[in-house]
């Protein structure tokens, strides 16, 4: 049994849907865990945010207009007028049920309702699709299986007891689809993966039910040495770790969801990104087998903080370090970097939530600089401490950015630096060059 995740442009209009089937149509069973129509979301963002702001009007045209679209999706879609009927009542059922939103008190709840709808309606329109072509299949409700924690953690105990039970209803049937993206919460209510998820949910099931292999359908060739919508020539890496790819996922590379690589790599299922549009296209294979590179890719990270705090009593001090990160732990936010030096202290964050907090907290120690709209830059490659040339060679590369932090030694296999935002793709290109010779 096998994965098969199909991202937004995978079937982002009738002719992509259409062209899955014989990709999903073989032998093995196959999950099929289906993201929202390209764009949907951001629309169902919008539509979101308007609700909050009290703009109904704008928020109804909106939703009209996404319907309307729908439609031509609908009607291009099917051929039997049967179909096209259903597909239209489902379409109405769903923007009608968004609409049922505008013009009452919005919160957050309300939000990730209308966030999943975009996941509910493909894979409806789907399932309908393999219908009208006889193909058989089932379409399970990952709301009754997918779930996270107090924490907002995927709770895997649960998801595979329950993802199993449903899975054992349906024994014979090759196709199952489902939802990418959407959960439940540990109070029952909806909720999802946050942004790029589907990727997640297609991890999650893989190790629930120990799938032969994980594949991440999108639109671009597997994981590249850059991010190809900031450089020009990248090349795509046909191996990569579960470590590296982890690490670049982590730190940027859009194209797997900054989590989806732990669930695979605890039970050692390999993922494999490929192209819906260039099947026949090996794509990047992602398993524990490590093949080492001086250099294999670099990814970038927005929206990172910094906190500096200086404080004289850090000076041979010990259990200085220990209050630090109790503070960041109070208010549950994760450390990316840190640097260190006899006095001082550099604690990158990209959560900033709580970060006045933190700063206030922190005060008590010494004092606190904070810095946003920070980049960190992640290079994959082989940094094992024998190795020698490679930070001149780096440093050379970005030797007209200014390096705001610098991590090196953390990991065996990356080096992270921070630089400042408005640089980021100046770098991108100039790693690039200098790194891949590109
Ligand atoms: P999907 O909708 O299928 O989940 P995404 O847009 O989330 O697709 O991810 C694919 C996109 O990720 C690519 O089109 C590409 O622009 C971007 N991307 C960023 N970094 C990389 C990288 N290192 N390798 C490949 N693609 C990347
Ligand atoms: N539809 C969701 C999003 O756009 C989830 C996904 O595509 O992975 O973020
Ligand atoms: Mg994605």
């Amino acid at each position: 049994m096998k994965i098969m995740k199909f991202g937004g442009t995978s079937v982002g209009n009738p002719d992509r849907m259409r062209s899955i089937i014989p990709l999903i149509n073989g032998d093995e069973k196959v999950i099929v865990v289906l993201s929202a129509l390209s764009g949907t979301t951001n629309s169902l963002v919008e539509i979101s945010d308007l609700l909050y702001a009290g703009n109904t009007g704008e928020a109804s045209r909106k939703n009209e207009a996404l319907r309307a679209k729908y439609y031509k999706v609908v009607e291009d879609l099917y051929s039997s007028a049967e179909y096209k009927k259903k597909g239209h009542e489902l379409i109405n059922s769903h923007f009608d049920y968004i609409n049922g939103f505008i013009n009452h008190t919005f919160g957050k709840q309300h939000e990730k309702a209308i966030l999943a709808q975009g996941e509910l309606i493909s894979t409806a329109l789907f399932h309908n699709l393999l219908s009208e072509n006889q193909i058989p299949s089932v379409l399970l409700p990952a709301l009754n299986f997918m779930r996270i924690d107090k924490e907002g953690e995927p709770d895997s105990f649960y998801i595979e007891e329950n993802f199993k039970r449903e899975l054992a209803l349906h024994p014979d049937e090759k196709i199952i689809i489902t939802q990418g993206f959407i959960c439940r919460n540990a109070y029952g209510e909806i909720d999802n993966l946050k942004r790029g998820g589907s990727d997640y949910t297609a991890s999650l099931l893989g190790a629930a039910v120990n799938a032969s292999e994980i594949e991440i359908w999108t639109d671009i060739n597997g994981f590249h040495n850059n991010d190809p919508r900031f450089v020009e020539k990248t090349t795509v890496i046909r191996e990569l770790s579960f470590d590296e790819a982890a690490e670049l996922a982590y730190f940027g590379a859009k194209i797997l969801h900054p989590s989806s690589v732990n669930p695979a790599r605890e039970k050692n299922i390999p993922v494999r990104l490929k192209n819906t549009m260039d099947p026949a296209d090996e794509g990047t294979l992602i398993t524990s087998n490590f093949i080492l590179r001086d250099y294999k890719a670099v990814a970038a990270k927005d929206g990172i903080s910094v906190l500096r705090i200086k404080s004289a009593r850090m000076l041979m001090a010990y259990g200085f370090l220990r209050k630090v990160f109790e503070i960041f732990e109070a208010y549950k936010t994760p450390i990316d970097m840190i640097t260190t030096s006899e006095v001082a202290v550099s604690i990158t964050i990209d959560n900033p939530a709580y970060i006045e907090q933190i700063a206030h907290d922190l005060r008590e120690l010494g004092t606190v600089e904070i810095e946003q709209n920070q980049t960190i830059i992640c290079i994959v490659g082989d940094f094992r401490t024998e190795r020698t040339g490679s930070a001149p060679e780096i440093f050379e590369a970005l030797n007209t950015i200014p390096l705001k932090m610098i991590s090196y030694g953390g990991s065996p296999y990356s080096i992270s630096l921070l630089i400042d935002t408005k640089d980021k793709i100046e770098a991108l290109n100039l790693l690039n060059k200098f790194l891949f010779n590109l």
